[in-house]
């Protein structure tokens, strides 16, 4: 397998509603792939159903392995897609407010490597500097000892996405991650994903309103409605880069 994402007909009903239906795609190693599309289009539920947290009706996922293998995720459960390397960012942001924005990064390099509870002591000090590289990564350093809780809203969404790149994903899903964001925040935040992706080879699969912004960072664009992809183009990938 060559693509590190590759959906074939994928189909979602909900009651009589066809969701999503026959949808194919790929997305390659180093991709930033954005999917567009009015609202009730069933982005969302293509998200939903690559990251686990609904099975398909219909159709095939297949994640790339280790080895170059293709590995059938669809319907396997998010937790195990998750552990395969798919990583994935929430409409609603997800932190511990009473921890410090290092902390809830170290608990999720934690997470990723399996450890247990009883370790949390211990563990403040284990993980420090990696959990500190990726707070830089994602423009944090100077708030670390900060408790998540008081941060400024764009601030979490970036929490957030070092949350997510603790798990060390090959494939990132950000549904709507700058939604509720300013239009500045927007863009700087949508730029650090796009650089990531040219200098890590990690693969993204989002979801944008603002228009600008899609084209300016990603590579490829599909536009959904009604739950049928109607058109294809390019955006502007990493050339501003
Ligand atoms: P988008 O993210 O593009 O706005 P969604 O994937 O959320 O679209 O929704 C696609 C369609 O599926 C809509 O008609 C929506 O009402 C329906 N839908 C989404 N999730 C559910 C659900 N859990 N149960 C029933 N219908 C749903
Ligand atoms: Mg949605």
């Amino acid at each position: 397998m060559t693509k590190t994402l590759q959906v074939n007909h994928l189909r979602k009903a909900f009651g009589g509603v066809m969701a999503v239906d026959d949808i194919s795609f790929e997305v390659a190693e180093g991709e930033m792939l954005a999917l567009i599309g009015p609202n009730g289009a069933g982005k969302s539920t293509c998200f939903n159903m690559v990251g686990g947290q609904f099975p398909p009706s219909g159709g095939n996922i297949l994640l790339k392995g280790e080895q170059g293998e293709a590995v059938s995720i669809a319907g396997i459960g998010a937790r195990r897609i998750w552990r395969l390397g798919v990583g994935r960012t929430f409409q609603i942001t997800a932190t511990f407010t009473s921890m410090t924005v290092r902390q809830n990064v170290q608990m999720a390099l934690l997470a990723r490597r399996n450890m247990i509870w009883k370790f949390w002591a211990r563990a403040n000090d284990l993980l420090k500097d990696e959990a500190q590289t990726l707070l830089e990564t994602v423009g944090l350093r100077d708030q670390a000892e900060r408790a998540a809780g008081i941060l400024a809203y764009g601030d979490l969404k970036r929490l957030e996405l070092a949350i997510a790149l603790a798990g060390q994903p090959k494939l990132l899903l950000m549904d709507e991650p700058t939604a509720g964001m300013a239009s500045g925040e927007r863009t700087a935040l949508m730029a650090l994903v796009r650089g990531l992706v040219s200098r890590t080879g990690i693969s993204v699969l989002f979801t944008e309103h603002d228009m600008d912004v899609v084209f300016d960072v990603s590579d490829r664009i599909l536009v959904l409605d009604r739950g049928r992809l109607i058109a294809a183009g390019t955006g502007g990938g990493d050339q501003g880069e």
